[in-house]
């Protein structure tokens, strides 16, 4: 009947990883070639998972044929049928098949244009998300408007992400705090951070302070000259170094840059 089931080996759509597999999986298993189903069903199939609808679209390039009342008169205006089952993206060999349409060099030109951190939450390449120190961020690419159809490839159209916003915020769920315990740190917060926050949610992104951009920058040069870079500034800063650990001046350096910067302007 189909592709499937020749393989043999078709991992369960629950417990598999990454979105994109899961819905492959949960449209061959629980819908097969032929069958309709509505973007309902998928969604209450995978609760919490982001960006859904995109995954399920980027099985397209992968050969994955799945059809809407545009294409035929014959579903419902929620319906959708899934007309061929393409590569088993589930497969290792075909887990990116069709996701390669960004080039290293658009992908360098982004990263280097978001200096080296995710746009939704600020955070670094390599960095311990402040909720959850045992995980480290792990920087990829995104659409700038990711429910958009037919988002392109070029730099405009991405932006840095890291891997858990763009990503699902689905098995965080544990770590996650309830909204009275993130509304206190929120009050708690100076007048000038809490128009930062806001400006920040609002716009969706927040614009780094050229502190951020710096280390960003700086991050992403060889251990060498990120060591050069940091006994330069030490001489900058004049403070005693005793290992790794430097003495900075009293007058708040590790304030973090949320400082004097406010968004606006870039990108
Ligand atoms: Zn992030």
């Amino acid at each position: 009947m189909n592709a499937v089931d020749e393989t043999g080996q078709m991992p369960g759509w629950r417990e598999a990883k990454g979105t994109r597999v899961r819905v492959a999986l949960w449209l061959a298993t629980e819908v097969g070639e032929g069958g309709t189903f509505k973007k309902q069903q998928l969604r209450d199939a995978m609760p919490g998972v982001e960006q859904i609808d995109r995954r399920m679209r980027d099985l397209r390039p992968a050969g994955w044929k799945i059809s809407t009342y545009r294409d035929r008169a014959a579903l419902g205006a929620d319906e959708l049928m899934l007309e061929k089952i393409g590569l088993p993206v589930w497969e290792k060999e075909h887990r990116a098949a069709g996701l390669r349409a960004i080039s290293a060099r658009t992908r360098q030109e982004v990263m280097n244009r978001d200096f080296h951190r995710c746009v939704r939450c600020g955070i670094l390449a390599g960095e311990a998300y402040p909720d959850d120190p045992s995980s480290t961020a792990r920087l990829t690419l995104g659409h700038v408007h990711p429910h958009k159809h037919g988002s392109g490839s070029t730099p405009s159209d991405l932006v840095t992400e890291c891997a858990r916003c763009n990503e699902s915020v689905q098995h965080f769920t544990e770590s996650r705090l309830s909204f009275e315990q993130v509304w206190d740190r929120v009050q708690a917060l100076t007048g000038r951070d809490k128009n930062l926050v806001l400006r920040w949610i609002v716009k969706g992104h927040r614009d780094a302070s050229p502190a951020e951009r710096a280390v960003g920058l700086i991050n992403q040069l060889s251990a060498v000259d990120r060591d050069a870079v940091k006994a330069r500034l030490v001489d900058f800063v004049g403070g005693p170094v005793d290992g790794a650990h430097v003495e900075l001046p009293e007058d708040g350096i590790a304030d973090g840059g949320s400082g004097e910067e406010l968004p606006g302007g870039a990108s």
